[in-house]
């Protein structure tokens, strides 16, 4: 991807923008906290490329953007508590980690495969409309490569992704400047991180105390783990050969022979697009007491985050 479009945050620039994330492309906008790194929530080669522009090790849940209130109920479960908090703080720099609704089409890569989803209705025009001229969910990480500050202006953004993404909406200075608050609501209410609406508001709001810190930011808590989706069969990983009996998954030139291929062209991207769906058909095949072989998948850009979610379905279980 040679240059990364400045678009302006008027129709024409706004409709570029909208008709590259229908292609699955990347393109990063203003809201009122930090730029975003925006992608199709329903789809997971946007997704997976998110992933890759930021140089993201591992496959960590996204904040999925919405337009409004009621397109965030079609995704997670409003109780009392979302419900007042919502309407309270959105649009606004707060998110709300929600039980995941059945079949609601996001891609399982912006929930991590966790039982959970995090959504934001930003309050910035640009981000808005943005928005409605796409008429979908939006992942939307910070717009910057991964370990690195957070954007807060155009220009921010291209220093860190330039030809990395199809194009960023310039809509000037963020606001905010901070992340937004993350509030859990799937058990206790929980503040998960500190960010944009202080954490009194929202007390004040509930009427009680938040607990601090829960472990569901962390995916790799215990109890976090074991939603992921853990393959039945065993699993071996950097298996240039498959031995007698197990499910092979290819990966690149060389593998012409596998039961399945991650990419026949060794295209990480597609290879993280097609991960989290070809486990479960892998074990599918492998049936009850089968074993999985995948060959090696190289440890550098989007691989690393590969290798780390296979190493986790390789780990022996309890
Ligand atoms: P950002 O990179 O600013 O988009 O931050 C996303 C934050 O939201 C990360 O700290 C995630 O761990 C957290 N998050 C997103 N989705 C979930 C979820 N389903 N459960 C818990 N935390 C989440
Ligand atoms: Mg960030």
């Amino acid at each position: 991807m040679p240059v990364t479009e400045t678009l302006r945050p008027d129709e024409a620039g706004l409709s570029r923008a909208a008709d590259l994330l229908r292609a699955g492309e990347l393109v990063a906008f203003p809201t009122e906290t930090v730029y975003g790194l925006g992608g199709d929530a329903r789809s997971d080669l946007a997704v997976a490329r998110i992933y890759e522009a930021k140089g993201r090790p591992r496959f960590n849940p996204l904040i999925v953007h919405l337009p409004d209130v009621d397109a965030a109920r079609v995704l997670g479960d409003f109780d009392q508590r979302a419900e007042r908090l919502a309407l309270a703080f959105w649009p606004g720099p707060l998110t709300l980690v929600l039980p995941l609704r059945p079949d609601t089409g996001l891609s399982p890569y912006v929930t991590a495969e966790l039982p959970t989803v995090a959504l934001r209705v930003p309050a910035h025009p640009v981000a808005s409309a943005l928005l409605r001229a796409f008429g979908g969910p939006l992942a939307a990480p910070s717009a910057n490569p991964s370990g690195r500050v957070s954007p807060t202006r155009a220009a921010h953004v291209i220093e860190g992704l330039d030809g990395r993404i199809a194009g960023v909406v310039d809509g000037g200075a963020c606001a905010v400047g901070v992340e937004s608050t993350i509030i859990g609501l799937d058990g206790p209410a929980v503040l998960l991180r500190p960010g944009g609406v202080p954490a009194e508001a929202i007390e004040a709001v509930l009427g009680h105390p938040l607990q601090q810190g829960g472990s569901t930011v962390k995916p790799t808590a215990p109890g976090q783990l074991a939603s992921h989706y853990a393959p039945g069969a065993a699993v071996r990983l950097t298996a240039s050969r498959p031995e007698p009996g197990e499910v092979w998954i290819g990966f690149g030139p060389g593998c012409e022979d596998a039961d399945l291929s991650l990419s026949a062209t060794g295209d990480l991207v597609e290879a993280a697009a097609n991960l989290f769906h070809l486990l479960r058909e892998a074990d599918r095949l492998a049936g009850p007491d089968g074993r999985i072989a995948i060959a090696p998948i190289p440890e550098a850009g989007l691989g690393r985050a590969i290798n780390d979610r296979l190493r986790r379905a390789a780990a022996p279980r309890p």
